[in-house]
C-alpha cells in the first residue's frame, strides 16, 4: 500500500478480513498457525522492510525477533506510513473479478469498484480468494 501511494495512485485501500494488522504475526488473529514463543527465523537485520530497518541494540536485544516484536514492528511501519486509515477491518474477500472486488463487511455482502487488484490473503490457508479475469 505505501509503494503504490508513493507511485501516485489513489484510493488505495486494503481489506482484511480480520480485526488488526499483522497477519499471521498478530495471535489474534484466527488464521494465524504461530505460537507465542515464536522467534523469526531470520535476523532483524534482513527481516526488514529497506526503507524502515529495525531500531535494535544489539548489546542488549536478540538479533531475532519474537512474534511480539515482529507484530509491533508491522504496527509501527503502518503508522509511520500512516497506512491504518486506509484498511478496512472486518472486510473478507470473496472474489475479485476484472475492477471488481466481492466481500463481506462485517458479515453484509457488498461489491466494490476499483481498478486494480493486489491479492496478499497469506499462504496457509488451501483456498485463496478466487481470481476471475
Ligand atoms: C509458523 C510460521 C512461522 C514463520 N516464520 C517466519 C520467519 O521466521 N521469517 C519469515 O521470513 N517468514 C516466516 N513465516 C512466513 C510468513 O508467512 C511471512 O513472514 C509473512 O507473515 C507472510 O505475510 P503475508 O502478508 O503474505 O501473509 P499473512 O501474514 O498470512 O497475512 C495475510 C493476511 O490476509 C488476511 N486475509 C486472508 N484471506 C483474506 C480474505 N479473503 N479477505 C481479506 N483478508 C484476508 C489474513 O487475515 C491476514 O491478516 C512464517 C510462517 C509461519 C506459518
Amino acid at each position: 500500500m505505501k509503494e503504490l501511494k508513493e507511485q501516485g495512485f489513489k484510493n488505495v485501500t486494503g481489506f482484511e478480513s480480520g480485526s488488526d494488522i499483522g497477519g499471521i504475526w498478530d495471535i489474534k488473529n484466527t488464521r494465524s498457525t504461530c505460537w507465542p514463543q515464536l522467534y523469526a527465523n531470520i535476523s532483524k537485520l534482513n527481516f526488514a522492510y529497506p526503507d524502515f530497518p529495525w531500531q535494535f541494540n544489539p548489546e542488549k536485544e536478540l538479533y531475532h525477533a519474537s512474534i511480539k516484536e515482529v507484530y509491533d514492528y508491522l504496527h509501527k511501519y503502518a503508522t509511520v506510513f500512516k497506512l491504518l486509515d486506509d484498511i478496512q477491518f472486518h472486510s473478507k474477500v470473496l472474489q475479485i473479478t476484472p475492477e471488481k472486488v466481492h466481500l463481506t463487511e462485517d458479515g453484509e455482502q457488498k461489491c466494490a469498484q476499483w481498478s486494480m487488484e493486489y491479492v496478499l490473503n497469506g499462504n496457509k490457508k488451501k483456498k485463496r480468494p478466487l481470481i476471475v479475469w
